[in-house]
This record gives structure tokens, C-alpha cells and sequence, in this order.
């Protein structure tokens, strides 16, 4: 299948490792200039030199800290000097997090804010002009399983994705008649390198390895029995991408391998 994306650019929040990385990877497979964002810079920075050495598209990284206000404007304005516009947008900075509601403060509820919410909501503002300009574009966020789906250690984690679902949607509403589609995937697990540097400290002194632990839940969650690749799962971003996916409008997309309880 053409995909139809050659010649298009893209701007990735978190593109630097896990799942961001590998979907500016895959896009710029299908010949999408890329321009990643981190706030490691230097890691930033070596995978946009491999993207433009292996696939030949144009990649530059911003090393910018996007729950900060102003980190919009300087990635829109980086990429836009880049390559003259942005045609897809991926907000998929973010990370889980662990509290309970009793004791985590405020601090620590409005810094998740930021980052899952308030990113997507300036980095939307900082492209839409742009998108319009060009005539069209695409705006995915990446929410998570647990926007539906608890998980227990993680109330804040929970609830700041369940506002970029909200997001999303409402986002999708008022730009559909500019010709923006805005949807959001909702990842269940996938084995990124986060995933086993925390296996690898929780099975630390234990008689269980690494792969043992990430197998164990993997199998007592997910129906499939196994963790996506962020591969697999960025096949689907580029999708998603692609003016092939041209009816899907402000929906929110489980890739979960089953792991949701419910029918959506
Ligand atoms: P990783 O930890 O592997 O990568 C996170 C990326 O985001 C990195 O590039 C990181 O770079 C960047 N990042 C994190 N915080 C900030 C910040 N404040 N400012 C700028 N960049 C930031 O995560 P994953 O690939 O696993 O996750 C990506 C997204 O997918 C997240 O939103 C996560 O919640 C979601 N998700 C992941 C699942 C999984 O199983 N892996 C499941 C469901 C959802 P740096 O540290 O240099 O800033």
C-alpha cells in the first residue's frame, strides 16, 4: 500500500527513544522528514544524524523540555526552518508515574498536567497555522490503555491520560473542518528500553531474570501473551498518518494486544 507520505514532515514529542523514536523511524521510512524532541539533546541528536543517514530525509532534534511554556514554539519554529512546514504532529512525550492520591501534592498532579496535557495543548496551537497554510494535517496523541484502564499505582498516570483522550477529541471537533484529523492511540504494553531497565531494577538480587518478569506480565495481562515491539505499534502511528486513514476523525485507537476488558 502507498501510504502517501513522501515529501510530508513531521514533528515527534519524545521522538528520541521507545515508541516516538520508532515511529519517526518508520516515517521517515516512508520518506517523512522528521524533527524529533527530547530533553536529552545529545540522544536526540545522534538518532536524527542515523534517520537522515539511513533513510534520507531531512532530521533535526530539539533539545527542549516540553512541559515547559515557550518548548512549543521553539520545536514549531525549529521544524518549520527545516523544512518550510509541518504536515503530522505526535504528541508522545510522557511517562507513568507512581503515588497514591493521598499523599502525592500538588506539584506532582500539575507537573503531569503539563506534560501530557498542556504539551499537547500548545504543541496543537504552536502547528495548526502551519497545517492550515499547507492545507491539511494530521495530529496524533499517544494516551495510553490505562486512560480507560487503571492501573492501580498510578492515579495520576490514570487520570492526566484520560484528559488527553478528552483532548483529543475535542481538539479533533475544531479542527476537522480545516482538514486536521486528530485521533489518540492508546498503547496497552510495549517493550521499550524504559520497560527493562525497570525490570531489570525490580528482579535486581532475585532469582528472576529480566525476560522472566517481562513475561510473567505480559502473560497475566495482555490476551496475546506478549508485549507489542514499538515497532509493531509505530506501523500503525504511520497508518494513522497517511491520507489512507482519511475517515478516521477523533477516535481513540487501542493497540493492546486485548489487554482491554471492555468493548470500545
Ligand atoms: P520512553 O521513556 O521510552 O520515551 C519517552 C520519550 O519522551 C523520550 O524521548 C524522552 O526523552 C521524552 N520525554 C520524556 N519526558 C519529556 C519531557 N518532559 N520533555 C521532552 N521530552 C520528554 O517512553 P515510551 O516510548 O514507553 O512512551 C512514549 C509514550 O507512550 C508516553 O507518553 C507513554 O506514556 C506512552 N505509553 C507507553 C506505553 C509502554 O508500554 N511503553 C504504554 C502506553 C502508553 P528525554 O528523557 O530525553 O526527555
Amino acid at each position: 500500500m502507498d501510504l502517501e507520505l513522501k515529501g510530508k514532515s513531521a514533528l515527534i514529542t519524545g521522538g528520541s527513544v521507545g515508541i516516538g523514536l520508532a515511529v519517526a523511524r518508520v516515517l521517515a521510512r516512508e520518506g517523512v522528514s522528521v524533527a524529533i524532541c527530547a530533553r536529552d539533546g545529545a540522544r536526540a541528536e545522534k538518532e536524527a544524524e542515523r534517520i537522515a543517514k539511513e533513510f534520507g530525509v531531512g532530521a533535526v532534534a530539539v533539545a527542549t523540555d516540553v512541559s515547559k511554556p515557550g518548548a512549543a514554539e521553539s520545536c514549531a519554529a525549529a521544524a518549520e526552518k527545516a523544512f518550510g512546514g509541518i504536515d503530522i504532529l505526535v504528541n508522545n512525550a510522557g511517562t507513568g508515574s507512581s503515588e497514591t492520591i493521598m499523599e502525592a501534592g500538588d506539584e506532582k498532579w500539575q507537573y503531569y498536567w503539563e506534560l501530557h496535557v498542556m504539551a499537547a495543548v500548545r504543541f496543537s496551537r504552536a502547528v495548526v497555522p502551519s497545517m492550515r497554510r499547507r492545507g491539511g494535517g494530521v495530529i496524533i496523541n499517544t494516551a495510553s490503555i490505562c486512560a480507560k484502564q487503571p492501573l492501580g499505582y498510578e492515579p495520576i498516570y490514570n487520570t492526566t491520560k484520560a484528559a488527553l483522550v478528552m483532548f483529543g477529541k475535542c481538539l479533533s471537533n475544531e479542527l476537522i473542518p480545516h482538514k486536521i484529523r486528530v485521533n489518540t492511540i492508546n498503547p496497552g504494553l510495549v517493550l521499550t528500553p524504559d520497560w527493562r531497565k525497570t525490570a531489570g531494577i525490580l528482579t535486581a538480587g532475585t532469582d528472576t531474570t529480566v525476560e522472566q518478569y517481562l513475561d510473567k506480565i505480559a502473560k497475566d495481562n495482555a490476551p496475546i501473551g506478549r508485549f507489542a515491539s514499538p515497532e509493531e505499534l509505530a506501523d500503525f502511528y504511520v497508518f494513522m498518518c497517511s491520507p489512507r486513514s482519511s475517515y478516521c476523525v477523533g477516535s481513540a485507537y487501542y493497540v493492546d494486544g486485548g489487554w482491554l476488558k471492555t468493548v470500545e
